[in-house]
């Protein structure tokens, strides 16, 4: 049912939403136009300003567009926040600033325009990440040549599987349609498959009468000695 009614990327999110708690540190390994790293931010985001979105990509275009799209998100906060200063009726207020969409701190995000394989370097030692996401191929609207590969996702993997916590997700949605995708969806699934079986839950979601549309892969890690709540 929910495979049939939502797009791959829209089922990631409702996963990720039950794993990511406020004030957690997660990885967009792939930001490109941002709408990811948006969704990630709104599940971190907490009133202590905690809660920490690291995101990357190689791609200059991409970076600019996933800001864009933050301070478009943020602006709307501002506005928000004028109505009150000016003592607008507070109801306005409290509607517009707690509206899930339009409550997002761009502060909390950091960009970096470095290939995930490097994503050790950005995260600082001690923040313990709950959530890494790939969403691999191209960017949409941007040039189709550039896509992610197998040999950095495969590094990116083992950085991420490196500094994941215990209860935590990596999700990946793999883009089978384009050159070199179902390459990528066998070296996904074959690191997936080497993680031990007393450690990780590792499952994916196909749509088997459509042989193109995304895959998506999760794999979880599990707490020592116990079944992740998920599943
Ligand atoms: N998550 C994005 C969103 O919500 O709009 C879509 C991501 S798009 C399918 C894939 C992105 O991965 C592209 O923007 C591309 O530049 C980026 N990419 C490709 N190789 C990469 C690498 N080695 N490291 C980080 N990003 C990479």
């Amino acid at each position: 049912y929910v495979f049939g009614k939502k797009k791959a990327t829209e089922v990631a999110h409702l996963i990720w939403k039950r794993v990511v708690q406020n004030g957690d540190t997660v990885i967009d390994a792939t930001c490109g136009n941002g709408y990811d790293t948006l969704a990630m931010l709104k599940m971190v985001a907490d009133e202590l300003g905690r809660g920490r979105v690291y995101g990357m990509d190689i791609q200059g275009d991409a970076l600019k567009s996933t800001s864009s799209l933050l301070d478009e998100s943020v602006t709307l906060k501002e506005k928000a926040l004028t109505l009150l200063f000016e003592e607008v009726i507070l109801i306005i207020y409290t509607h517009v600033v707690l509206t899930e969409t339009q409550c997002v701190q761009k502060e909390l995000v950091k960009l970096f325009s470095i290939c995930h394989s490097r994503m050790e370097e950005i995260v600082p030692e001690n923040s313990p990440v709950r959530l890494v996401a790939f969403n691999l191929g191209y960017l949409p609207g941007g040039d189709k040549t550039i896509t992610t590969v197998s040999e950095t996702t495969q590094l990116a993997l083992e950085a991420a599987k490196k500094i994941l916590i215990p209860g935590g997700l990596i999700s990946l949605v793999v883009y089978v349609g384009h050159p070199g995708g179902m390459e990528e969806l066998e070296t996904v699934e074959a690191f997936a498959s080497g993680l031990s079986v007393d450690n990780w839950i590792c499952c994916k979601f196909q749509m088997l009468n459509r042989p193109l549309a995304p895959v998506l892969v999760l794999l979880f890690k599990r707490y020592r000695g116990e079944l992740h709540t998920l599943v």
